[in-house]
């Protein structure tokens, strides 16, 4: 099944006939899409659903008991680019203790330091800054993540994903423990994302009301208890001639007016 919408561009994820059993037990049956570029795919389904476990085959956490994964046109196994892809895992087990600071854990999504402490280069900070700008948390560098309030978090975990300026931002239930006005201010800034830095969405929730006035109120199609919902970043006929070019840093000017107009 091709769900994406937009034939001219590329496939960045193709998930082709997977499957995964835990202890016997299917939990995904045979599961086919695809994410074409600049695609924003929701993946809605109940608990239990195989949400997770798809987004973490999907991230090459997980391998599939069959079928076969492809990330930007290469099989997983292959596939050496992770810099083109940011992943904001849940966030709801993060240990309060954890003795990290903000500046350690968004350092540590770059790619090949992946480890929570040490040293850094001066490129590496500056892209740090950068990204921790972006998401209006630079005054919380120093800080432990365990301090920080769920939304406060939230944005860090998301500083950490784009560190590497993604292609691909795969998110797992993004807003499970935020509360209302963060959850808001999060997906006015995810929205802009997607239809200004030419970045491709795969996000993961059990919550439809959020994600429905974005892309729309009925799923495209259904795969066992997973329903997908879409929405392109622009109108496909005008695909060829869309040209995208808003720098990270251009997305904390996008909060700052938000946060103006409310
Ligand atoms: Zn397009
Ligand atoms: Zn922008």
């Amino acid at each position: 099944m091709s769900i994406g919408t937009a034939d001219c561009h590329r496939d960045i994820i193709t998930v082709d006939s997977v499957s995964f059993s835990y202890q016997q037990r299917n939990v995904i049956s045979n599961i086919s899409f695809s994410v074409k570029e600049r695609d924003f795919i929701g993946l809605i389904g109940t608990n239990g659903a195989g949400k997770t476990t798809m987004l973490r085959i999907i991230v090459g956490l997980l391998k599939p008991t069959t079928g076969e994964v492809r990330l930007f046109g290469e099989p997983i196994s292959q596939f050496k680019a992770w810099n083109k892809i940011g992943y904001v895992p849940q966030k709801n087990n993060l240990n309060p203790l954890f003795p990290a600071t903000v500046k350690e854990v968004v350092l540590s999504g770059l790619v090949g330091k992946r480890k929570w402490f040490g040293r850094h280069s001066r490129e590496d900070e500056i892209k740090c800054s950068d990204a921790l700008m972006a998401m209006g948390v630079e005054d919380l560098a120093g800080k432990r993540i365990g301090e920080l309030s769920g939304g406060q978090q939230q944005r860090v975990f998301l500083a950490r994903a784009l560190i590497n300026n993604p292609s691909l931002l795969i998110l797992d239930e993004p807003t499970v423990g935020i509360d209302y006005e963060t959850q808001e201010s999060f997906f006015h800034m995810i929205k802009h994302m997607h239809q200004h830095h030419n970045m491709t969405f795969l996000m993961v929730s059990h919550d439809m009301e959020m994600i429905k006035g974005y892309l729309g109120e009925e799923p495209v199609s259904s795969a066992g208890k997973l329903n997908f919902y879409i929405r392109h970043s622009h109108e496909t006929q005008d695909c060829v001639e869309q040209n995208l070019a808003h720098s990270l840093k251009h997305l904390r000017a996008q909060m700052e007016s938000q946060k103006e107009g409310n």
